[in-house]
């Protein structure tokens, strides 16, 4: 469904009752991820920060020339994040003062159970069989639930764009995968500080580095089962929470753990029809207003519309936490005081 067709629906005949209305079908807890999936292990302790992987990214998805050239290691000092003509950005950590600087790439983690895919209402996300999150602009209706429920802060959307903005994230070089190609960023990094290969045959190489050299690496596979897991998978020789790694993410995945909070999407959605109505009433009554006009018109209702689901749903998710987290306590407390018990009987 086009992004236009989509608002008039919603304007018109409220779409709000046609999209999910339970948090099962809003989570779409369907994913379960696919257990012959590809994946890329990055080894932060072999990256040299060198950049090329940026520039083969840049290359291989045809974006805009960048404000700085990729040679231009300068760049390394601030700290960087993704956005729409950049699926992916080295940044420069130093976890240890009078220690070598420890370089990490980020993009997007291909989730195997994806949050950006169980918050969108109309399905514009897909875990592929390859292993890689693919997003399928002609589907999407641009509200942006993806990019709060991500909890990598990855996919990022053009605002620039007034006629049909979309979200931008790393594929994975989707389409060279299906051509039995790398990934661009892989093809390129000169260190091999990136290895494509099955996500199970990347945990073992990974283990077998940790356990060969353990002095090294931090013995933790980062994305093993972060989230339920993630098909991009990271290896460090420092915290990885010292690397701008979230080490506060648990091993729930993402569909489990937001499906309380995205009850509330429905919800918000079913009002956009009575916003968009009104909008769309007024834009009638003033048939000599110019046709941009009226879309600005209705571009702002959006805007306004999309600002309080926002924040509903920030705050559901927020909720969630606190509950989750009160859920985990008291088990603990639970066990500890069953293990003192038993403790006692004995
Ligand atoms: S890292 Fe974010 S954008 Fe990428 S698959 Fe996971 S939830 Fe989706
Ligand atoms: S190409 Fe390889 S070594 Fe260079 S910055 Fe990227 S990951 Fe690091």
């Amino acid at each position: 469904m086009e992004r236009r067709t989509f608002l008039k629906l919603l304007g018109g005949t409220g779409l709000g009752a046609a999209v999910p209305s339970t948090a099962k079908a809003a989570s779409g807890k369907e994913f379960t991820g696919y257990p012959d999936a590809s994946g890329v292990l990055f080894d932060a302790t072999k990256c040299i920060g060198c950049r090329k992987c940026e520039a083969a990214c840049n290359v291989v998805n045809e974006m805009p020339e960048p404000e700085r050239p990729f040679d231009d290691l300068k760049v390394l000092d601030e700290r960087r994040r993704t956005d729409f003509s950049t699926y992916t950005v080295v940044n420069k950590y130093s976890p240890v003062s009078g220690r070598p600087p420890v370089f990490v790439k980020n993009q997007c983690n291909h989730c195997q159970e994806p949050a950006c895919a169980s918050a969108c209402f109309v399905k514009a996300f897909t875990k592929t069989p390859t292993g890689a999150v693919i997003y399928n602009e002609k589907v999407c209706v641009g509200c942006r639930y993806c990019m709060i429920a991500c909890p990598f802060s990855v996919p990022t959307y053009e605002y620039h764009s007034a006629l049909n903005p979309r979200v931008r994230k790393c594929t994975m070089c989707h389409p060279r995968l299906l051509e039995g190609k790398l990934p661009g960023c892989v093809e390129a990094c000169p260190k091999e500080a990136l290895i494509f290969g099955k996500r199970s045959e990347l945990i073992k190489i990974a283990r077998r580095r940790i356990e060969n050299e353990p002095g090294k690496y931090v013995d933790h596979i980062y994305g093993e089962h972060e989230m339920g897991g993630t098909n991009w998978l990271y290896l460090s020789g420092a915290p990885f929470e010292k690397i701008g790694l979230r080490e506060d993410l648990g091993t729930t995945s993402a569909p489990e753990y937001t499906a309380g909070a995205l009850a509330a999407v429905p919800v918000v959605v079913g009002l956009w029809p009575v916003l968009l109505t009104g909008v769309y009433v007024v834009s009638k009554r003033k048939d000599r207003v110019a046709r941009e006009e009226r879309e600005e018109a209705v571009r702002e209702a959006v805007a306004k519309a999309e600002a309080r689901a926002e924040q509903r749903v920030a705050d559901e998710l927020k909720k969630a936490e606190t509950a989750h987290k009160r859920q985990l306590d008291a088990e603990i407390r639970k066990a500890l005081e069953k293990a003192a018990q038993q403790e006692k009987q004995e």
